[in-house]
């Protein structure tokens, strides 16, 4: 089963990822980790990948593609997978081919993204600093609307409250993608 998890930043894909990764045994995987990971390597890809997402913007979708395509034609994931952050812009949708089975929304307000943010446990981000934060969830509306739209229109989308706690909000995505807790 091929899955695909949109949500704003702190919306808590990354926590509903892993557990649906965990009940349903399909790998997880995030672009924004991947970013991550790439953005500590000393290399001109990596320092240009740290610049970027450090100012809250997005990797340009030729080079997101490229890395994404290249991440799931590994074996792993052959199977099936559950995407989070990606596609992130209609280029983005419209260049990758893979058919996907659901597209989950998960739904929450700026005003409480930006609470769990300030309040996020843990790690801290290098990318998180407040202009950041607040850049990217203003160009998350602009490039989602027509992602959301597209996916609505082939039937695919699920749009879940994230507002919910944990446990409702996984008992919601398994009984909408047919599988039981
Ligand atoms: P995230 O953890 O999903 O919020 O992603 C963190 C950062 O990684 C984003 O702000 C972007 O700079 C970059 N990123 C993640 N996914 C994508 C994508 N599909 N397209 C472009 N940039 C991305």
């Amino acid at each position: 089963m091929k899955i695909i998890l949109i949500g704003i930043q702190g919306a808590g894909k990354s926590t509903q990822g892993n557990l649906l990764s965990k009940k349903i045994n399909i790998p997880y995987l995030s672009t924004g980790h991947i970013f991550r990971e790439l953005a500590k390597e000393h290399t001109k890809l990596g320092r240009y990948i740290k610049e970027v997402m450090n100012a809250g913007y997005l990797i340009p979708d030729k080079k997101t593609l490229a890395i994404v395509e290249e991440y799931l034609s590994r074996s792993r994931y052959q199977k099936g997978y559950i995407l989070d952050g990606f596609p992130r812009t209609l280029v983005q949708v419209e260049a990758f081919k893979n058919d996907i089975d659901k597209v989950i929304y998960l739904r929450v307000s700026d005003k409480e993204a930006l609470w769990r943010l300030s309040y996020r446990n843990g790690e801290v981000r290098e990318d998180d600093t407040l202009s950041a934060i607040k850049k990217r969830i203003e160009l998350f509306h602009k490039l989602i609307e027509p992602v959301l739209s597209c996916y609505r229109e082939k039937g695919k989308l699920i749009e879940i409250d994230g507002e919910k706690s944990i446990e409702e909000i996984n008992r919601e995505i398994m009984h909408n993608i047919g599988k039981h807790s």
